[in-house]
């Protein structure tokens, strides 16, 4: 589970390439844009520009560079030509990036056009819920604290955790060991240190946390309906502290202090 420091270079520089496909996602107008269209752009830049490989692609069958997840769907929708995001969705993008045998995983919800306040809000404390997880992290803290941060503040605003899916250890393989649940108790679990690379990707859901996998056998959907947000970062654990390898422009300039005030759009 730990990194040497060339493997973390390595997992920086994948992250930072990941990174910049965010930023070419942040500059695109996404209305009106089917999700295929999505994916499709984001392969082209992948491959022909950072002469990168798309990790998703023939991951466990699938055939896509990426997950889009519109509205109630929870996570690992698959891009379709159908669906085109329309005015007031809101849709994760979720991407992993290869570059020199080493992974990087990465999501964001994007706001589409004018999506009404009650979403918004739930997009807004799924970010800062990601933020506080990543806060959390520290040599000597548990992946406990981290999902305990993640919960805290998703129950304190009324909304749910989903608890099926997981954030995942990653470098060579896109799933390595430790999982990282989005809930928890302080001081349980897996205690971290120096060099532990992974995944932290909440899901939060407006309604209740129960998801069901539709019968394309990929994508997941809120049992009720409600709609569902997921940020994502990777991130490695460092010798005082935390370091987000997957950490886009946007970010950087808010600085630490003030992340949880960042817009989404
Ligand atoms: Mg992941």
């Amino acid at each position: 589970m730990i990194k040497t420091p060339k493997e973390l270079e390595l997992l920086a520089a994948s992250g930072r390439l990941l990174a910049s496909v965010f930023e070419l996602l942040d500059r695109t107008p996404l209305a009106g844009k089917s999700t295929l269209e999505i994916n499709d752009m984001v392969e082209r830049f992948i491959v022909d520009d950072l002469k990168a490989r798309p990790a998703s692609k023939g991951q466990y069958g699938y055939g896509f560079v990426l997950n889009s997840s519109i509205n109630e769907v929870v996570c690992h929708g698959v891009p379709s030509q159908a669906d085109v995001l329309r005015d007031g969705d809101i849709v994760n993008l979720d991407i992993t990036l290869e570059k020199d045998g080493y992974i990087a995983d990465s999501s964001k919800t994007y706001l589409v056009g004018d999506v009404n306040p009650a979403a918004r809000r739930l997009v807004q404390t799924t970010y800062e819920a990601l933020w506080l997880g990543i806060n959390a992290v520290r040599p000597g803290a548990t992946l406990g604290d981290v999902g305990w941060a993640i919960e805290r503040h998703a129950k304190r605003n009324g909304y749910s955790v989903v608890r099926e899916f997981c954030g995942h250890g990653i470098g060579r393989e896109m799933h390595e060991e430790p999982q990282v649940p989005h809930f928890g108790k302080p001081g349980t679990g897996t205690v971290l240190r120096e060099g532990m690379v992974f995944t932290i990707e909440p899901m939060l859901n407006r309604g209740r946390r129960s998801v069901k996998t539709q019968d394309d056998g990929w994508t997941v959907v809120t049992r009720d309906g409600s709609l569902s947000a997921q940020f994502e970062h990777t991130v490695a654990v460092t010798a005082s502290g935390v370091s987000v390898l997957t950490l886009r422009a946007d970010e950087r300039v808010a600085g630490a202090g003030k992340r949880l005030a960042v817009g989404v759009g």
